[in-house]
């Protein structure tokens, strides 16, 4: 296996975004990562130094101004440039919004087969095998496209290698005309940031609350054990649909899908649909007062308690060491 191409997403700002370190991190499992990008011209700025950070061997970059106009175009161009370019049969793109579009338009330009939300990737015999966490994550099955290209649309946040710092060879690519079909995007309005918190998708660490908060006010308590962390803040559907918390922190079947390091899960009974939206967290961690509670039966660590009670004094313990480690 030789050079594995990975798309990297770019924000509307020009930021690179955190799927690129996991998905470059998964690249390095398989062979030398390229990463692949199109941006709006004369954005660039140090892009490509970034990206060598994060253990891209090349950088193969594209500026269009179809970029933020047409939906995929550029970068389902860019891909597919870059496969003819270095011969590459295997494209990792992130399972985002955007990443499922291009991986989707990308497998049918080139003939490629195509294998989405992978949870891990490995090298079997010069086959790429995918696994896959099904069912609300009670099973794991792997899959492989027999013979051909495989595009890959990797789950973000499930893979944790990391690829190691290069100093990348920078390619620029010309892209050609198209005529391809695709939405226009007419306007694009950010919404403000209004948390200092980690992006929920993606996050390393996740603090989540439930409907046994009790209320908008007790909220406050999983919003401060996620500062304390340095944790984003999640939430079952009971605890959205109680307005303790807004809707963008839903996780589940539903909601945002995690694979942080670390789950605290926070007055949740565990429901099935829960569970499918952060099962293949590294280490789950479970306070429930109820014993019987299914969030149990994920947990690494449980605590049969009160998070009134155990929540408070798992802060002041937090906050204890984080003292002790800088004095
Ligand atoms: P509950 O099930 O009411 O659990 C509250 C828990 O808090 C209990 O286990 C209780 O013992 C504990 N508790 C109470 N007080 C305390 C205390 N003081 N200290 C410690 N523990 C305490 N749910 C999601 O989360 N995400 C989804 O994406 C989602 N999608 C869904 C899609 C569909 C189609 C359907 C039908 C349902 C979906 N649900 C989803 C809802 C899901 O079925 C559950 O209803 C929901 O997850 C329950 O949320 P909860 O655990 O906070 O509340």
């Amino acid at each position: 296996m030789s050079k594995i191409l990975t798309l990297i997403e770019i924000s509307p700002t020009g930021e690179i975004r955190s799927t690129a370190a996991e998905l470059i991190g998964a690249a390095s499992k398989l062979g030398d990562p390229v990463a692949v990008l199109a941006v709006t011209p004369n954005t660039l700025n140090d892009v490509a130094a970034s990206l060598g950070r994060l253990g891209a061997h090349e950088v193969y970059i594209a500026e269009s101004a179809l970029v933020g106009r047409k939906i995929a175009v550029a970068e389902v161009e860019a891909l597919a440039i870059a496969m003819q370019a270095t011969g590459s049969e295997v494209v990792l793109v992130a399972n985002s919004v955007d990443g499922r579009d291009i991986a989707a338009r990308l497998a049918i330009r080139s003939g490629a087969g195509i294998i989405v939300d992978a949870v891990d990737i490995r090298l079997d015999s010069e086959r790429v095998v995918a696994t896959h966490s099904i069912f609300g994550g009670s099973y794991s099955t792997e899959s492989v496209i027999e013979g051909g290209a495989t595009v890959i649309t990797v789950r973000p946040g499930a893979i944790g290698d990391r690829a190691t710092a290069v100093d990348p060879a920078i390619v620029t690519l010309a892209l050609n005309e198209t005529t391809a079909l695709a939405a226009v995007i007419d306007e694009h309005n950010d919404t403000p940031v209004v948390s200092a918190r980690p992006e929920l998708r993606g996050a390393s660490r996740v603090v989540s609350g439930g409907r046994g908060l009790g209320s908008l006010q007790n909220f406050e308590l999983v919003e401060q054990l996620a500062d304390s962390l340095g944790a984003a803040l999640g939430a079952s559907r009971a605890a959205v649909d109680a307005g303790y918390v807004q809707q963008s922190a839903q996780v589940g079947q539903t909601g945002t899908t995690v694979s942080p390091q670390l789950y605290v899960a926070l007055g949740i009974s565990g429901a099935i649909q829960h569970r499918a939206g952060m099962q293949t967290a590294k280490t789950i961690v479970a306070i429930n007062k109820d014993s019987e509670a299914p969030i149990f039966d994920v947990a690494d660590f449980g605590i049969v308690g009160d998070v009134f009670k155990v929540v408070p004094q798992l802060i002041n313990a937090i906050e204890a060491r984080k003292s002790t480690e800088n004095a």
